[in-house]
């Protein structure tokens, strides 16, 4: 790939004028290998021809058609052209916004290739997201796959494409490769200039399909190369800790009203032996939602604390992160630990006064979000990060990474199987600790299947257990009315339920978009028993602890993914009492949304409905979950590719556990690669290597 041309500012292609470097600039393209990089977004497939009158089946439009008049509208400024055209099927309208140009290059008469979107509006077939060419002199159609940029204002497909083809026709076959001979063959890969060739104008979706594969691979390649030496770095290096016999811990069980279950004790040993063993742990903690796993972490903290060290404790959303504060001050401050929190709410002066605590070693055990871990946090001894329920690449890779020199011990912890998979790839090796029995005295929770028709009865059911003191979850899919969906919606509904349905109780409303401050009230009064019932989002999804709610409704139970079910439902039956969920569906939800229905109703297993899941929806569909995007790849998506990832990480593991340094003949490129280029930052090669 680094040929000194591709190094060359994109000015130097043909085509490539002032205005336009600009505006590649603008979206980080400089050289003529950056805008090689920067890989379709999409294609639009011209192999085969959709005429204007298929519009209806939301399929983009891609057709022949004549220009038969230009007709305006608007005035001064705003004066908009628009194209009428017609195919052999039908008529339809294109308006140009910002597009008058197209005046001059489609005049009345000519033949053009129209691709786009069409909606029926008007009266007329129409569209503003089309892109429109002349046919000159008896031109065919562009055929084959066509690629779809991410643009910036005010600069064209057509004027990337045409770059992008100009820098491949100039210097695109001698593209080098960067991965090893023998893995471009054990692996059938393609070479990275055809690659590179093949996924700007593939011919066929087999061929862009082809190169995809090439190219992801070599990203996962090179980010498993970099996770490789790091683990082998940590599994190699020897660090001084301090001794634990063990006393905070004991302190800490004798003053918790029950015992730790089987599961948690072991858990608990096989940490506490990792963290006394000569390198840092790397463990997975996983065990369904209500578990227990927190204590075992705070187990952790406190010998991490004990041999002299700090811990931190990371949690995904600032909600959770408040209550594993809460949680934690009862337990540990009797113990004499010093404690803090820390998200990007703090206010500058409490920020500056714990990272002062955090760097002269006056705090022990700090709790908060993904701030933990930025930039400017110091810790003097950090031995234990702890991260809960985290399942986002970039803020993983962070705490992986740590910064040069810090190497702590690593929990992890979810409810979740498939981020142990995320886990694995993020952290390069992990031990795992299992808890499967849930503490004793929890009555399952009863689930029923209810249509909106029937809420009211689900609603009477409801004020029975308000009446006996308990208190109640009601979760809807958006936040306020919207004018594109016929849903219920949180805003709404707590009136209602407050106003009508409550009367007498009261009804709190939490969501994203509320201050942090306001939800913190919110959460507390619910927490504190001063409010009955909690209307909510999706917020309440992760780790929200309320021992005395005893039911969760969810309305619109169809628009929900199965593990926000499994988790929403596992907001309640954390208490001795009998707990209850209620699913509440619209009429006729989809085959899908049924099958994730009766999924809930058949098992509470979370591991068994997380297999389900996969199965529902297909391994690809998962990638959401994983917002891969923090992790800054081009083309890889590290759960969606979960084969070509495994393949990737096998071979680097290979090469890394033989050549630690890169040294060797074929490893130089590597090397230098890595250097270059390191995939996340500084000290993703490892120290040690
Ligand atoms: P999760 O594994 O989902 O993070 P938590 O750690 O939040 O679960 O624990 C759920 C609830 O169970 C908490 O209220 C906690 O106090 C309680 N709990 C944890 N361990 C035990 C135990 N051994 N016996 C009884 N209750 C327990
Ligand atoms: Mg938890």
């Amino acid at each position: 790939m680094f040929l000194r041309e591709l190094k060359q500012p994109v000015a130097v292609l043909h085509g490539a004028g002032k205005s336009v470097i600009q505006k590649l600039a603008r979206m980080g393209i400089l050289t003529v290998a950056d805008l090689l990089g920067r890989f379709p977004r999409d294609y639009d497939d011209r192999t085969r021809s959709i005429p204007l009158s298929a519009f209806a089946t939301g399929e983009k439009v891609h057709t022949e058609a004549t220009v038969l008049a230009h007709e305006w509208f608007g005035y001064g400024r705003m004066r908009t052209l628009k194209l009428v055209v017609a195919d052999d099927t039908a008529r339809a309208v294109l308006v140009c916004f910002n597009r008058a140009f197209l005046e001059k290059q489609m005049p009345v008469g000519s033949r053009v290739l129209v691709t786009g979107k069409f909606q029926f509006r008007y009266g007329v077939i129409q569209s503003s997201a089309f892109e429109v060419e002349p046919l000159e002199g008896g031109q065919e159609p562009k055929s084959g796959m066509v690629p779809v940029y991410a643009l910036t204002e005010g600069l064209a497909q057509g004027t990337v494409r045409r770059l992008v083809k100009t820098a491949l026709e100039v210097s695109g076959s001698r593209v080098e490769d960067e991965l090893p001979p023998s893995l471009l063959s054990s692996r059938g890969l393609l070479h990275k200039a055809e690659a590179l060739r093949h996924i700007h104008f593939p011919a066929s979706v087999e061929e862009y399909r082809a190169a995809r594969e090439s190219l992801a691979y070599e990203e996962l390649f090179f980010f498993q190369l970099a996770v490789a030496r790091r683990a082998l770095y940590r599994r190699q290096i020897e660090i001084p800790r301090g001794i634990s016999t063990g006393l905070l811990e004991r302190r800490l069980r004798e003053r918790l009203p029950f015992e730790l279950t089987p599961d948690q004790d072991r858990s608990c040993a096989e940490i506490v032996q990792d963290m006394s063993g000569p390198h840092p742990m790397a463990r997975l903690l996983q065990g369904d939602v209500g578990s227990g796993k927190t204590l075992v972490a705070l187990v952790a903290c406190l010998h991490a604390v004990e041999s002299g060290g700090q811990a931190a404790i990371l949690a995904p959303t600032e909600l959770l992160a408040r209550q594993h504060a809460a949680t934690t001050a009862s337990l540990l401050e009797p113990l004499g630990l010093r404690l803090a929190f820390l998200s990007g709410t703090t206010d500058d002066a409490s920020r500056r006064e714990v990272l002062a605590a955090l760097a002269s070693g006056s705090l022990d055990i700090v709790l908060g979000t993904h701030a933990l871990f930025s930039e400017d946090v110091v810790y003097k001894n950090l031995r234990l990060a702890v991260v809960d329920e985290q399942h986002r690449f970039g803020v993983l890779q962070r705490v992986a990474m740590g910064r040069k020199g810090d190497m702590p011990d690593l929990l992890m912890m979810t409810a979740t199987p498939i981020p142990r998979t995320l886990a694995l790839t993020v952290f390069g090796d992990l031990a795992v600790s299992t808890i499967r029995t849930m503490p004793p005295g929890r009555k399952p929770i009863v689930t029923h299947l209810a249509t909106t028709k029937n809420a009211p009865k689900v609603y009477d059911f409801v004020r029975k257990l308000l009446a006996e003191g308990r208190q109640a979850y009601f979760v809807y899919p958006l936040i306020e009315e919207s004018e594109k969906a016929d849903l219920k919606d949180a805003q709404s509904m707590a009136q209602e339920l407050s106003s009508k349905v409550f009367a007498g109780y009261r009804v709190g409303l939490i969501h994203s978009r509320l201050k942090e401050v306001d939800k913190r009230s919110v959460m507390d009064d619910f927490v504190k028993g001063r409010s009955s019932v909690l209307v909510a989002t999706t917020v309440v999804e992760v780790g929200v602890d309320v021992p005395n709610a005893a039911v969760m409704v969810v309305e619109h139970a169809e628009r929900f993914g199965l593990a926000a079910l499994h988790q929403l439902r596992g907001r309640v039956g954390r208490g001795s009492a009998q707990s209850y969920c209620f699913l509440v569906y619209a009429e006729q939800p989809t085959e899908d949304a049924k099958a994730r229905l009766k999924a809930m109703l058949s098992t509470s297993d979370g591991f068994v409905l997380a297999e389900e899941d996969l199965r529902i929806r297909g391994p690809g569909e998962i990638a959401g979950t994983a917002q891969a995007g923090a992790l800054k790849l081009a083309i890889a998506d590290p759960i969606g590719d979960i084969e070509i990832l495994e393949k990737a990480r096998t071979d680097a593991f290979g090469i890394a556990a033989a050549d630690p340094g890169l040294l060797g003949s074929e490893n130089t490129v590597l090397r230098e690669v890595l250097k270059r280029a390191p995939p996340f930052g500084e000290g993703a090669t490892g120290s040690g290597a």
